[in-house]
């Protein structure tokens, strides 16, 4: 095990964390020191919930080992810091994927389990948490433990944003594939009722879907975008992801994401294709991680960082709620170009402090403009609040203590399940008394 004292960050980069770091290269038997401890995966949570300032993070990325794998039923069973990325180029040209997998897959499987993370096939598939038979817990009040499905402590430390110990080691049921591409279509919509329609009409017929949504265009144009649905393919062979070949290399100038940039972008992104449907074959690396053909995009939000904004209204609300966040973005001209929309459907999140919930869920990159992006973030928890929907944690670094308890009914079941000497920046800041 190595350990140095450094600055660490979350993937927004507003406030890092300077941490004594442990590295371990074994699954360990016994915790660092007293505490307080966090696990740290690969820092792609946006917000503040992967960060301790002041404690003891253990970062996982060098526990990547396979430690089993059935060719019969794809089940997988790896150590909790391999990346979701690594897990690919094991299974794919064996013919099986993730179960379902958030739009990087440059996350670690013990992060991905502790912020339960959804993806584009949610009305299907449920959350990663849904795929997760049993996994291993390391406490400081416990020895290694394996807890299956159905277990009180699995439940709280699927999307238990790391506060109930340390993942070792996990299982994932993969799903089988014949082909390493999709057959995907592109619908252009022109507001938030056909965005509705078209998730209404994919959702049983298509096994992946979620839009890209216009948040700068207002009036006539309001919330119109692009939808994307995909199914697996039969054609194509079982080819591999290709690693980044670009990277930012540096922070840009703040300026360089402003509302006329974002606006033009917009503009000439929504009109890419002719016509209102193209229709495509194409392999799921650009299809699932668009963004990870870029290293280090993270940077072109400047010095200051960014937010990301991510929420669910319920069906109950109806469209209102989103129309009114959707026209508080547009009027503020704040918002980035990387907009994603998708309805969350009714397979049942097995943790207690899971995010998914049904509705439909906005989630979009704001860089920092200070008091000026803090209010609108105000203005917009203010309806969610009413809609009764919710914030997701691992994209949060400024959510309202008051309404973490509103947004998450089972809190306090969840507070039974707690590591006493884990906490991170984000629980400390719901807990600020
Ligand atoms: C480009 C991009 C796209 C994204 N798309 C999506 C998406 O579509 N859907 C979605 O749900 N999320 C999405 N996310 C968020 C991301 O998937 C999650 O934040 C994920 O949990 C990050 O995993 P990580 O390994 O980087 O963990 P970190 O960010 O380092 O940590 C996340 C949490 O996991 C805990 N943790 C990490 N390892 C362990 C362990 N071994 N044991 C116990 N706790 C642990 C940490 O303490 C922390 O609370 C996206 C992020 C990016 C950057």
């Amino acid at each position: 095990m190595t350990t140095t004292t450094r600055e660490m960050h979350a993937w927004g980069k507003l406030r890092p964390a300077r941490a004594t770091v442990c590295t371990p290269a074994w699954p360990p038997a016994a915790l660092p020191g007293p505490g307080p401890l966090l696990a740290y995966g690969l820092g792609r949570s946006y917000g503040d919930s992967c960060l301790l300032d002041g404690g003891t993070m253990i970062e996982t990325r060098f526990l990547d080992r396979i430690r089993a794998f059935d060719p019969h039923t794809g089940l997988l069973r790896a150590e909790a810091g391999i990346s979701l990325d690594a897990i690919l180029r094991f299974c794919v040209p064996r013919g099986w994927f993730l179960p379902t997998t958030p739009g990087t897959a440059l996350v670690t499987l013990g992060g991905a389990i502790a912020n339960d993370v959804h993806g584009k096939n949610h009305h299907r598939s449920g959350c990663i948490g849904n795929h997760i038979p049993a996994f291993d817990l390391l406490r400081s009040d416990q020895p290694v433990q394996t807890c299956h499905a159905g277990d009180a402590l699995h439940a709280a430390t699927i999307g238990g944003l790391g506060l109930t110990g340390l993942i070792t080691a996990a299982q994932i049921q993969l799903t089988p594939i014949r082909s390493a591409f999709l057959d995907v279509e592109l619908i252009r919509f022109s507001g938030l009722d056909e965005f509705m329609a078209l998730s209404a009409e994919s959702a049983a017929t298509w096994e992946h879907t979620v839009a890209w949504i216009d948040c700068i265009a207002g009036g006539a144009s309001l919330g119109r975008g692009i939808f994307i649905r995909g199914n697996w393919s039969d054609r194509g062979a079982l080819t591999l992801h290709r690693p980044a070949r670009l990277s930012v290399p540096m922070d840009l100038p703040a300026c360089t994401l402003n509302r006329f940039s974002v606006r033009a972008f917009n503009t000439l992104y929504y009109r890419r294709f002719c016509g209102k449907t193209k229709t495509l074959h194409q392999h799921y690396a650009p299809f699932f991680y668009p963004l990870d053909g870029v290293g280090q995009w993270n940077r072109i939000y400047g010095k200051r960082g960014f937010y990301q904004y991510q929420c669910v209204t319920p069906p109950a609300a109806g469209t209102g709620p989103m129309v009114q966040i959707l026209k508080q973005i547009a009027a503020s001209g704040q918002a980035s170009f990387l907009a994603v929309l998708k309805t969350f459907g009714h397979v049942a999140s097995p943790g207690l402090l899971s995010f998914p919930t049904p509705g439909i869920t906005l989630a979009l990159d704001f860089a920092d403009r200070g008091a000026r992006t803090r209010e609108l973030f105000d203005r917009l928890d203010a309806i969610v609040r009413d809609a009764g929907g919710r914030l997701y944690p691992a994209k949060d670094a400024r959510m309202r203590a008051d309404d973490f308890p509103r947004f998450y009914p089972q809190l306090e079941t969840f507070r039974n399940h707690l590591d006493p000497s884990f906490t991170s920046e984000f629980w400390k800041r719901m807990h600020p008394h």
